[in-house]
């Protein structure tokens, strides 16, 4: 498998690849009906603002209305360089504030993608200070505990640094104002106002542009398209160990600085550094989706009983039953692992594509949901800028359209390639031949 521009998939699950203040609605009156009113009643706002960058002029309609459905990597990313150009946009998320649930774990934010995106938002600088680049390296073991492979990255290798999501979360909000607690239920495209968005507290608001960037199961998706997300029959069970290198220093130094897997039949355990001393742990291994519904029939361990998966302790025993037989230091991982978190992994189709629909696109999950082989949040972070940019080039509203059907084209082909490279990598990884995840590593990572 070749893997282009500097990226490798992640060996966990991986081919890793090596290779405040929005406008908001700002200005915009709200109708006693609820919906924000159109054009002829916007007066606060200017219609067009210039904007001096080097020799460059940029002619800014500020009447249009863009929203942006979700504050994840893709959405904000996309705010962000609308921002930072000057343009209004609105955020508008579902989770009820900034700290309402764990960020999650780490990603690695590939030159050529991610860190492209956020060299787009300005950025860059911030990233290098707060990213972890000795997070690169990897080190793979069989399940009897013998190291593989051990890499690690030269100190000045920045292809790939780690950063936790919750601190790139933190770095893209900045001065963005997103409203909070806004779930989005519906949009509805092409009524006389624009596309309607529908939140689940009853309201609606109209826009000339929804982004949906609300991740996997979004609700924006149906505006485009009708295909839904299926299971890969890859689950994961993630846990997570606090303060390793005080509490648990033998498994601080199996881990290394970076990230750690060890390839079975059908599963496979890997843990990965974030920052402070906190790892995160993923048990993967095929079974059927309801495979905790009946643990005999469904991977041939325990009972036919059902499997709470809200029993940390349960959950861990069934985990340590089917990894039976790996080296103690690595079930130690599960053994010490906090708390489970049950990650069946879907995807949508390798090249889900739409026919445009004016007023409404996707990014990031939402259009293109693949195996989380450390691409997803990449690919949504570049798209997200690449549309905002393309936004911002558009003047005219007939402009705007072409550039949004343009932008999308070009999202589909590189999703779909991507799309294709991390089927393959999972089917690799996570595989009845534990050699075909070496194999692979070896063929994305140098030497
Ligand atoms: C275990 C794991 C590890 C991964 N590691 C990596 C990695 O190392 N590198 C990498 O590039 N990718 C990685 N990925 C993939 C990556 O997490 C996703 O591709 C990425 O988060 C997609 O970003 P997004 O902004 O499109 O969607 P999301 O991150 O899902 O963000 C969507 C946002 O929309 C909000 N939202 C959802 N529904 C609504 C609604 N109805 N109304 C309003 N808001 C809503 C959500 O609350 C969320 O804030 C990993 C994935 C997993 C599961």
């Amino acid at each position: 498998m070749s893997v282009p521009c500097r990226s490798r998939p992640r060996p966990w699950c991986a081919p890793r690849t090596r290779s405040r203040r929005s406008a908001g609605s700002g200005g915009f009156r709200r109708r006693r009906d609820g919906v924000a009113s159109g054009r002829a009643a916007r007066p606060l706002i200017r219609r067009t603002v210039v904007i001096q960058r080097k020799e460059k002029i940029q002619y800014i309609d500020m009447r249009r209305r863009i929203a942006v459905i979700g504050g994840g990597p893709a959405g904000l990313t996309c705010a962000r360089v609308l921002h930072r150009h000057g343009h209004p946009v609105t955020v508008l998320e579902r989770d009820p504030a900034p700290d309402a649930r764990p960020q999650g774990g780490t990603l690695d934010l590939h030159e050529s993608l991610g860190q492209r995106a956020l060299g787009k938002a300005g950025l860059l600088a911030e990233f290098q200070t707060l990213s972890r680049p000795e997070g690169q390296a990897m080190r793979i073991l069989d399940t009897d505990g013998a190291v593989l492979r051990d890499w690690r990255p030269r100190p000045d290798d920045r292809a790939n640094p780690e950063i936790d999501r919750g601190q790139l979360r933190d770095l893209l909000l900045g001065p963005l104002d997103v409203q909070w607690g806004r779930g989005v239920t519906e949009v509805v495209p092409g009524t006389q106002d624009g596309a309607l968005v529908r939140f689940a507290d009853g309201r609606q608001e109209a826009f000339d542009l929804v982004v949906g960037a609300d991740g996997a199961w979004s609700r924006v998706r149906p505006a485009v398209s009708p295909v839904t997300p299926h299971y890969t029959g890859v689950t994961s069970v993630e846990t997570s160990l606090d303060d390793v290198d005080t509490r648990h220093p033998d498994l601080a130094r199996l881990i290394g600085d970076g990230s750690m897997a060890v390839y079975g039949v059908n599963r496979s355990l890997v843990a990965q550094r974030n920052s402070g001393g906190h790892v995160k742990v993923h048990a993967q291994f095929r079974a059927p989706l309801d495979w905790h519904t009946n643990l005999e029939a469904n991977t041939g361990t325990g009972t036919d009983a059902g499997l709470d998966l809200a029993d940390a302790e349960a959950v861990r025993s069934s985990l340590l039953t089917l990894f039976d037989g790996w080296a103690a230091p690595v079930l130690d991982l599960l053994r010490h692992g906090t708390a489970f978190v049950h990650r069946p992994l879907h995807v949508l189709p390798v090249s889900h594509t739409w026919a445009h629909v004016p007023g409404v696109t996707l990014l990031g999950d939402a259009a293109h949901l693949m195996p989380p082989l450390g691409v997803g949040a990449n690919l949504a972070m570049l798209e997200g800028a690449e549309l905002a940019e393309s936004i911002v080039a558009a003047s005219g509203p007939d402009d705007l359209d072409e550039a949004v059907r343009a932008f999308e084209e070009q999202m589909w082909v590189r999703a779909g390639r991507w799309a294709e490279i991390t089927t393959a990598g999972l089917e690799r990884l996570v595989s009845s031949d534990p050699a075909e995840a070496i194999a692979l590593f070896d063929e994305v990572q140098p030497s």
